[in-house]
């Protein structure tokens, strides 16, 4: 196919970094052109009315969250925010139990009161002293000691990953807090919050404000990158693919969704559970670590969202393998994992007129406010070095007016100065 239109940036994957980045770039006038294989935009984030007029999610829930005042700021720039504590709960020996741990959840455990100081104690004599913790495992019990473990990570990190947590990264069970006090909530940094009315409606305002940006759905980042002539290509999808998996499929995990939705009529038997009219469950999530059911954890994101309506949806979450045509939602926090990635990002460094950003292009697990910082700084470098080769363009174009008389031999040594910096193709 021979390239039919042009463009300054081609960005492929229309998900938190693309448009970000594609905001970042048209904000200071440049042209760019977003594609993404996927019908709609928003990536993993992408959320919307579902057919019980529930907003929903679709790609598993996306809590936002941020200890970046500087990324919030740059956001609500197209979004107002709804304000949320993230609470859930775990369902082990069939019943609801407070999550993550915390004096609340000591309490269960005991099936009586306590206090914070009583709880600091039975933790010092339970954890299992270990000096600088290497995997999942070992960050726990060093934490809460290996009864506690079983009950709420084991199991749960096994379905998840199909892997021990003797085998995963510290950080995959480590960023989970453990507290002494009635805190319960789930997150810990400083700014918790949603979208008032969705990711969506946040990127679709994002694009509004971008008049350089013109979207395409439903396109191939192999169709794009042949039909638009680009003077630099931005990537957010799997490196491994990109490379034609020349060395091999980089390791994922991969998700299946099963949404349920009932009526405000059928709510009403659930009322006692769930403890409030028009929910199914008690909290936004629900956790269920252990093999007496395939899946992780139910989510209803109406506890989260706000929304005032009588229906609600759940959302059952299966993890599975991934293979390939499964989306691949998680890169594997596990040491031969990150090896494998290396050879790729090796590549990925030579490329003089690419950049690789976003949560699979760099093989990592980022939540949104980084892969929004990720792309903030990405737009910024890029732009830094393309005005400079903007200048050297105009510098060029007065200079070749001014000394048509000259000979060419200087000619060609001012274009060889301007080579690496210049955007012209
Ligand atoms: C189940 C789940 C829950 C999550 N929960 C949270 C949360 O609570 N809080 C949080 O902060 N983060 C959460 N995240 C992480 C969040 O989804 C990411 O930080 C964010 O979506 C990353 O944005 P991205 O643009 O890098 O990638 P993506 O959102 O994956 O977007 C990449 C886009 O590129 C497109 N694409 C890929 N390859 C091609 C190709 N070859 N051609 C054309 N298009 C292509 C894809 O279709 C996709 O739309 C969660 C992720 C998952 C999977």
């Amino acid at each position: 196919m021979k390239p039919d239109r042009s463009t300054d940036f081609l960005i492929i994957g229309a998900g938190f970094s693309g448009l970000v980045i594609a905001e970042r770039l048209s904000a200071a006038g440049w042209k760019c052109a977003v594609v993404d294989r996927r019908k709609h935009l928003g990536g993993n984030a992408y959320d919307g009315i579902d057919q019980a007029g529930v907003l929903v999610h679709h790609y598993g829930p996306h809590y936002f969250r941020s200890n970046s005042p500087r990324i919030v700021a740059y956001l609500s720039a197209f979004t107002d925010w709804h304000a949320v504590s993230y609470t859930i709960k775990s369902h082990v020996r069939g019943r609801y139990w407070s999550f993550p741990i915390n004096l609340n959840t000591f309490e269960e455990y005991l099936g009586r009161p306590a206090g914070s100081e009583e709880f600091r104690g039975w933790l010092k004599q339970n954890r299992i002293p270990i000096q600088n913790p290497k995997n999942s495992e070992q960050v726990i019990v060093s934490q809460i000691g290996r009864e506690l473990y079983e009950l709420f990570y084991e199991g749960y990190t096994l379905k998840q990953w199909q892997r021990h947590p003797c085998e995963l990264d510290a950080s995959v069970c480590g960023r989970i807090p453990v507290r002494t006090n009635r805190d319960d909530r789930y997150l810990a940094e400083s700014f918790q919050a949603l979208p008032k009315h969705g990711y969506t409606a946040l990127f679709e305002t994002m694009l509004n404000a971008s008049p350089g940006v013109e979207l395409h759905l439903g396109v191939e980042s192999t169709e794009a990158r042949a039909r638009w002539k680009h003077k630099h290509l931005i990537f957010t999808g799997a490196v491994d693919e990109f490379y034609g998996r020349r060395f091999g499929d980089l390791p994922y995990r991969s998700l299946r969704f099963e949404p349920e939705s009932f009526s405000a009529r059928e709510l009403r038997a659930r009322e006692p559970i769930s403890g409030k009219r028009g929910f199914w469950q008690p909290a936004m999530q629900v956790n269920y670590p252990g093999p007496e059911v395939p899946f992780t954890r139910i989510v209803e994101i109406k506890h989260a969202t706000g929304q005032q309506v009588g229906a609600t949806t759940i959302v059952r979450e299966f993890p599975k393998d991934w293979k390939l045509g499964d989306e691949p939602f998680y890169p594997i926090p596990a040491p031969e994992a990150r090896t494998s990635y290396l050879r790729y990002s090796a590549l990925a460094a030579t490329e003089p007129a690419a950049s690789f950003i976003g949560r699979l292009a760099t093989y990592q697990y980022l939540n949104m406010d980084q892969v929004t910082g990720m792309a903030i700084a990405e737009a910024d470098k890029l732009i830094s070095r393309y005005r400079s080769g903007l200048k050297c363009i105009r510098a060029y174009a007065q200079w070749t007016r001014r000394i048509t008389s000259r000979n060419s031999e200087e000619n060609g040594l001012h274009r060889k100065a301007c080579h690496g910096t210049t955007l012209v193709n």
